[in-house]
């Protein structure tokens, strides 16, 4: 190697290193203003805040904001899409970290991700019971499973279905039949807010199927709701998981599907 090679390589990584240490606090003040309003929130709502989990959403940010988020203590982390989640969390093998499948889920993608998902947050339909049962058996893995529930009113559904979710009169039905699957464990439910509409009624009717879910599951407490717009009104409504990209780590940009 040349002196000149020499030189070029270090510059490169003292060029790296600064980037790096440019993107941590980046992210740290993004995890601090979000940790103040969490804050901030449970405080109007008379809750603690240890009663709430942060799940950091990563899906379209590299594996090294991964890392710069576990070292700056974050344990969960949230993906939407098998395909980007997959590599990104065998990237991350090495880190203490929960991952979260927080996305719509097709059946034949349920395999997958039961091999690396601790938390599927998206369970809709019977279809997809089975399909996450069988992966979990393949990859001996346990899943812990949440009833994704539709907060569209009545009729609107279909201006908005993209995001996926059952109604609410069809979640004690699929919670029984995680309960009963080998290999899954029913945790609760998981809803995304209307679009273009207030989030404090619809999360307050989340409230209601999740406390009805809880007559016959007790032990299933979680209520994932709240993102980075709406936080403070998933707090007032119970929320105990939040689900937080953007606050975080920044704009994403439009993914080409
Ligand atoms: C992207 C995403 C989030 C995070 O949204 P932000 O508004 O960026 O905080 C939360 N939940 C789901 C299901 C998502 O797809």
């Amino acid at each position: 190697m040349t002196d000149r090679d020499r030189t070029g390589a270090a510059g490169d990584d003292a060029a790296g290193d600064r980037a790096a240490a440019e993107r941590r606090a980046e992210i740290a003040e993004g995890l601090a203003a979000v940790r103040a309003r969490i804050a901030a929130a449970c405080a109007a709502a008379g809750r603690t805040e240890d009663e709430i989990t942060l799940i950091a959403v990563t899906k379209t940010f590299p594996a090294s904001d991964v890392r710069l988020l576990a070292g700056l203590g974050v344990t969960e982390v949230g993906e939407n899409r098998d395909q980007e989640a997959r590599p990104k969390a065998a990237d991350c093998a090495d880190l203490p970290l929960t991952w979260h499948f927080v996305g719509r889920l097709q059946t034949n993608k349920a395999r997958a991700v039961a091999g690396y998902a601790d938390v599927v947050h998206s369970v809709d339909r019977p279809r997809l019971v089975t399909a996450l049962a069988e992966g979990a058996a393949r990859a001996g893995r346990t899943l812990r499973c949440l009833v994704q529930v539709s907060l569209d009113e009545a009729g609107k559904a279909g201006e908005v279905g993209e995001r996926g979710g059952a109604v609410p009169g069809d979640v004690p039905g699929l919670a029984d039949e995680i309960a009963a699957a080998p290999g899954l464990e029913f945790g609760g439910v998981m809803a995304v807010a209307p679009l273009g509409a207030d989030p404090l009624p619809a999360f307050a009717r989340l409230a209601e199927t999740a406390a009805q879910t809880r007559r016959n599951h007790p032990e299933a407490r979680i209520v994932s709701a709240g993102m980075s717009g709406d936080l403070e009104q998933a707090i007032a409504c119970g929320a105990t998981h939040l689900r937080i990209g953007t606050a975080l780590l920044g704009g994403r940009r439009a993914i080409v599907r």
